[in-house]
């Protein structure tokens, strides 16, 4: 099975769980509900091969189960691969609350979540996401030791998101290396669609190279606090998609590149933060690759997070997280290089890679 986005009717079609299209061998789903905190919430463990699976957990009101449910099979598995590819001992794990985080989240609610996740006895180990503090992370590390992210002066690697938007950034300069023969991103035209934690981080990064930086959100609050702090333009047109564009940077949420995007789309990179940015990475990839547009694969450039919560496990550094995250401009360099030489697309040729090692360790393993 491929990754996919499908609209809910036609998941209510297929089988609960283990038909529907997103599940792809994943080892274990476990739903979580608790009537008094009003937690619902679904674990996906897609594949411990290569260690814990590790991911963050998502708030987020869905429209419905089908889609939470959809959103957590496609998550983890997209875990699992950054882990294989950043070169982690890691598996690939996600978790998914279903509510507003901005009304919904209680403490109560985050702890009672974080004894389901204890339960599994350190199978899964969380991390914050969308709709995620660093400080929920404390709240559910009042009941397990099986969670990342966690407040510095708690022990714990401090807010991911810096570390997720310089690896971007690196991500996008090997891109540009790649399409335009030169990684300086002075005076080209970058678009970052969401500029929440990552968004803003990787505007801040732009802004210091001079690029030409549009800012969009839904939030006209965000807009115009970021405008102030950087100068940069807000979008004020209501297609972003067929704007003319160097970089699009989607950093809000998944599958912005679908059908109804993708032949609109004029940018010559596209370099983002959100996961699952290809609503079918297959068929999407190839379109992309036709049309000449570089995609840098969003699961090996969006690594900084994972390499700064995984600093707490392996007890590493600032400057071992920093030197692995700046790693990302040469693997995706090389990704780049690889799958062109193989005529395939970025997203396979990356793909491929971390299959690979999987099995690797899995033989390994059986021996
Ligand atoms: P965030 O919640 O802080 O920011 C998301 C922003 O996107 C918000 O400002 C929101 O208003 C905006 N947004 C939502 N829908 C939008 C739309 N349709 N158009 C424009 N803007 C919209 O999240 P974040 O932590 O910055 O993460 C951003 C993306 O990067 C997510 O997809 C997340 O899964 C991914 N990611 C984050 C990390 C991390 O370290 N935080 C790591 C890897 C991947």
């Amino acid at each position: 099975m491929t990754s996919e986005i499908i609209n809910s009717k036609d998941l209510k079609k297929m089988d609960p769980v283990f038909g529907q299209h997103s599940f792809d061998d994943h080892e274990q789903i476990v739903f979580c509900n608790d009537k008094d905190t009003g937690l619902k919430a679904i674990i996906g463990i897609h594949n411990t091969v290569l260690g814990p699976a590790l991911g963050g957990t998502r708030m987020w009101n869905y429209a419905n189960e089908w889609e939470a449910l959809n959103d957590v099979l496609r998550l983890s598995r997209g875990m699992t691969f950054k882990s294989a590819i950043t070169g982690l001992n890691l598996g690939g794990g996600k978790a998914v609350i279903i509510g507003d985080a901005k009304t919904q989240k209680t403490p109560e609610l985050m702890r009672r979540f974080g004894e389901f996740v204890h339960s599994l006895g350190g199978r899964y180990i969380t991390a914050e996401d969308v709709g995620m503090t660093t400080g929920d992370m404390d709240t559910v590390r009042e009941v397990t030791p099986y969670v990342t992210g966690i407040s510095e002066n708690k022990g714990g690697a401090g807010n991911p998101s810096p570390i997720t938007a310089y690896g971007v950034f690196m991500g996008m300069k090997a891109a540009a290396q790649f399409q335009f023969g030169s990684d300086i991103l002075e005076d080209k035209n970058v678009f970052v669609q969401g500029i929440g934690n990552v968004g803003e981080a990787l505007v801040e990064h732009l802004v210091n190279e001079g690029a030409n930086v549009t800012i969009d959100d839904i939030s006209q609050e965000r807009l115009e606090e970021v405008q102030s702090k950087y100068g940069v333009t807000i979008y004020g047109g209501n297609d972003i998609y067929s704007e003319n564009m160097d970089i699009y940077a989607p950093c809000a949420l998944g599958a912005t590149v679908n059908d109804d995007t993708i032949y609109k789309l004029n940018a010559k990179i596209i370099a983002g933060a959100a996961n699952n940015q290809l609503a079918e990475e297959n068929r999407h990839g190839k379109i992309l690759q036709e049309r000449g547009i570089v995609y840098a694969p969003d699961f090996l450039i969006n690594a900084g997070g994972i390499i700064n919560v995984y600093a707490e496990l392996e007890d590493y550094g600032r400057q071992e997280i920093m030197r692995k995250t700046e790693n990302i401009y040469n693997t995706t360099l090389e990704i780049l290089d690889n799958a062109k030489l193989n005529n395939v697309t970025a997203h396979t040729a990356a793909l491929n890679i971390a299959k690979a090692r999987i099995e690797t360790r899995k033989r390994e393993n059986s021996k």
